[in-house]
């Protein structure tokens, strides 16, 4: 089934609505400036899943996913439910919310952001291992982080 069912959506609303959001900080590890930037993306997109808060969320999630320490392969989990909230348990959800805010920031805070994430995504790659059906798997299976071995308990 495909976590992304547009109808289903905005009907479950388990995460904080627009409007209850703290005002901008500084997003984890990245400068005032393109925390800046990312606010305005976060503010400005038409996308569900591209609020407020998000970036900074996705970033805390895809590093707190690859925290625990060892070399046990780490596996990636659906989410239960599809709201803006829920869907952060899936990591692969994190990682698609950067993406969608990297294609929508300008070139030098998108730069910035994906300096970042590029560093998150080469530990993603070492403790994660390659799924051979992901084509049969995954409607998402064009995004490469969606192509690794899931299920079981996160953290192997
Ligand atoms: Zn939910």
């Amino acid at each position: 089934m495909p976590r992304r069912r547009p109808g289903a959506l905005r009907a479950v609303q388990h995460g904080p609505r627009a409007g209850e959001f703290p005002p901008p900080e500084r997003i984890h590890g990245l400068s005032a400036r393109t925390s800046l930037a990312v606010h305005r993306v976060e503010r400005l997109s038409a996308d569900y899943y591209v609020h407020p808060g998000a970036t900074d969320r996705a970033l805390r999630r895809y590093r707190g996913f690859l925290e625990p320490p060892g070399r046990r392969p780490l596996y990636p989990q659906d989410a239960e439910c599809s709201c803006r909230g829920c869907s952060f348990d899936d990591v692969r959800h994190a990682r698609d919310v950067l993406d969608l805010v990297l294609e929508q920031l300008p070139a030098r805070p998108r730069a910035e952001l994906a300096r970042r994430v590029a560093a998150l995504d080469t530990v993603y790659l070492k403790r994660t291992l390659p799924d051979p059906f992901a084509d049969r798997r995954h409607w998402s299976a064009d995004l490469w982080w969606h192509r690794r071995l899931a299920g079981g308990r996160e953290g192997g």
